[in-house]
C-alpha cells in the first residue's frame, strides 16, 4: 500500500481575516476525505490532523490480522505457521514477535 498523502491543499475564507471562521483544508489521496482545520494560520496543524487521520484510517487498518500473522513462520523464534510465538522458556507469548508481524504484512 502506498502512503496516503495530503493533496489539494487550500484555504477557505478571507485570507486577511484570520480571526473569522476560516478553514485550511486538504484532501487525503487514499480515501479522498477532506481534512480541515479551523483558523489554522500555518499548515502545521492541518498536517497534524492529517497524520492522525492517516494513522487511524489507513495505517491501523493496514496492520495484519492475528490470522495473517499466524500464517507465516516467525523469523525470531522459529514458530511454525499456525503456532504461536514462544518465549525463551517455551511458554507462548501474548504477542507475536515484531519481525513476524512485519513479514505478515506482505
Ligand atoms: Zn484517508
Ligand atoms: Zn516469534
Amino acid at each position: 500500500m502506498k502512503k496516503p498523502e495530503l493533496t489539494d491543499l487550500g484555504w477557505l475564507g478571507p485570507r486577511d481575516e484570520m480571526d473569522r471562521a476560516s478553514h485550511r483544508f486538504g484532501r487525503c489521496s487514499e480515501c479522498y476525505e477532506i481534512i480541515c482545520v479551523e483558523k489554522a494560520v500555518t499548515s502545521e496543524r492541518l498536517l497534524e490532523a492529517f497524520r492522525k487521520h492517516s494513522d487511524l484510517a489507513h495505517i491501523e487498518a493496514a496492520k495484519p490480522s492475528p490470522k495473517q500473522i499466524l500464517s507465516v513462520r516467525c523469523p525470531t523464534c522459529g514458530a511454525k505457521p499456525g503456532e504461536k510465538c514462544e518465549l525463551s522458556t517455551g511458554l507462548p507469548r501474548t504477542n507475536p514477535h515484531r519481525d513476524r508481524r512485519l513479514i505478515a504484512k506482505d
